[in-house]
């Protein structure tokens, strides 16, 4: 049997924040460490059937410390690169 992983990528203002459930084993680390505290509990179930996370997307800065602190290594988040000035 394999299992599969759907991601799901969320476009924030600042970065594209990516969790995948099939890694989130609800511990909710995350949620505490998360600077601007817009992260919650999802309806996406994760791999032991407890909620996953999401975030609101219009205050997360993509900081990073979600991903740094997740011991599961179920998010990834990428910034944006900054727009070239002319
Ligand atoms: S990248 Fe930073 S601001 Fe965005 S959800 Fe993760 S910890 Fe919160
Ligand atoms: S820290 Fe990782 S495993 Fe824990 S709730 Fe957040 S995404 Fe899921």
């Amino acid at each position: 049997m394999t299992q599969t992983f759907h991601e799901e990528t969320i476009e924030g203002n600042k970065g594209f924040w990516t969790i995948f459930p099939g890694l989130c084993k609800g511990c909710g680390l995350c949620i505490q460490k998360c600077p601007k505290k817009c992260m919650s509990w999802s309806d996406v179930l994760g791999v032991y059937g407890t909620p996953s996370v999401e975030i609101n997307n219009e205050e997360c800065i993509a900081c990073g410390a979600c991903q740094m602190f997740c011991p599961d290594c179920a998010i990834a988040v990428e910034r944006k690169k900054k727009e070239e000035k002319h």
